[in-house]
């Protein structure tokens, strides 16, 4: 069988059917407090349907208009990223024994299999990452494999692109490549459905599709061509590393010093970030103590507190060592750039500090 179908807009709900059959909790992107947001789908009627998304440093509004489509939107508040990192977690609980000792239990819990319908292809570049970090090396993090293991992805092209977006100059989409199970192309009458994987076609196979036409293709084609032409902003010409790291004095951090309000939005809502704190939460008896992990932000001052010290005690400090190390020293650790050009940090920022102008004055000349 082709594995590209077309499946008719008024049949979708089949797919959500089908997924939920084969044993998934279906998960899809839905309107909540005026943003898309990741929840629990069970009727396609909770998708965000005629809403597109208008994006700008600082700003992001949802807008209604008269398409029948899913997906006309770029990104949503989160990515993926709560679903297989999530934000606060306990990792393992302890308890005084009797005799003196202590016993520790684990916490991991069994994990429901999840299908994500709606992935963008910026979204699959950062899991990559994720799945880089946290399960490739010397000690697998068992919390974050069991999660990611349990997902099965329905990716999105994207077909319109925000003001925000430059995954075009990060080489990350608008095209989803890998990483996902079905693949998504949405058409005004329907979706050209295309499985990547045995598990993927099975779904697929379950449905009342039909042959996808000539035609279909080319609007899906022209659609992806037209999002990753409306994106506008670039990124220096790489590798970035050596230009940051010879920009550390340069006066353009004191701008962003006092710019900067050191909130963390930026880093809550990157989907590659991962930096994390542990605290341990102990009853008031003193009997039994909770290890808690929970999101952390380099641009909290405490993050860099070491022996006693703040390392990076100001604002400037914390947004040289952010943008230097996402845009630079992190090619060296994980062999590619740590943003994939999904513009959040942008929108989100609450005065608009955008890294895309903020490098090209960084990067234009090395000396201060
Ligand atoms: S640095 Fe900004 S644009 Fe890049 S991946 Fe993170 S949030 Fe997206
Ligand atoms: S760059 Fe913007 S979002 Fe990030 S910490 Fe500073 S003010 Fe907050």
């Amino acid at each position: 069988m082709n594995r590209q179908r077309f499946l008719p807009r008024e049949r979708f709900q089949s797919l959500i059917d089908q997924l939920k059959a084969a044993g998934y909790d279906v998960v899809g992107p839905q309107v909540r407090d005026h943003a898309i947001v990741f929840d629990a789908l069970t009727k396609v009627e909770q998708l965000p349907i005629g809403i597109t998304d208008e994006q700008a440093p600082g700003r992001y509004r949802l807008e209604k208009s008269e398409s029948r489509r899913c997906f006309d939107w770029a990104t949503g508040a989160q990515a993926i990223k709560p679903m297989t990192f999530v934000a606060r977690e306990t990792l393992w609980q302890s308890e005084r024994l009797p005799g003196g000792g202590i016993s520790f239990h684990d916490t991991l819990t069994e994990t429901r299999p999840v299908a994500i319908i709606g992935v963008r292809a910026c979204d699959l570049a950062a899991l990559s990452i994720h799945d880089h970090h946290f399960m490739r090396g010397a000690h697998p993090d068992p919390q974050y494999s069991q999660r990611r293991q349990s997902l099965f992805l329905i990716a999105v092209h994207c077909m319109r692109s925000a003001a925000t977006c430059f995954c075009t100059a990060t080489g990350d989409g608008p095209q989803a490549r890998s990483g996902y199970d079905l693949v998504l192309s949405e058409l005004d009458t329907g979706f050209i459905l295309e499985a990547h994987t045995g598990r993927g076609l099975d779904i697929v196979l379950q449905m009342e599709t039909e042959a996808v036409t000539a035609e279909q293709t080319e609007q899906a084609d022209a659609g992806i061509l037209r999002a990753a032409r409306q994106q506008h902003r670039t990124l220096p010409a790489g590798p970035l590393q050596e230009k940051l790291v010879s920009a550390v004095e340069h006066p353009h951090w004191q701008t962003l010093n006092d710019r900067c309000l050191s909130c963390g939005n930026c880093t809550a809502v990157c989907p590659t970030c991962f930096c994390q704190t542990h605290v341990d939460e102990i009853s008031l008896d003193g009997q039994q103590a909770s290890h808690v992990r929970q999101w952390e932000s380099c641009f909290n001052p405490d993050h860099s507190h070491i022996h006693g010290i703040v390392i990076r005690s100001e604002r400037s400090h914390r947004y040289r060592q952010w943008l230097t190390h996402k845009f630079g020293t992190w090619e060296e650790q994980f062999g590619r750039s740590g943003c994939v050009g999904c513009g959040r940090c942008i929108t989100w920022c609450p005065v608009g500090i955008d890294v895309t102008g903020e490098l090209a004055v960084l990067c234009k000349r090395n000396e201060p």
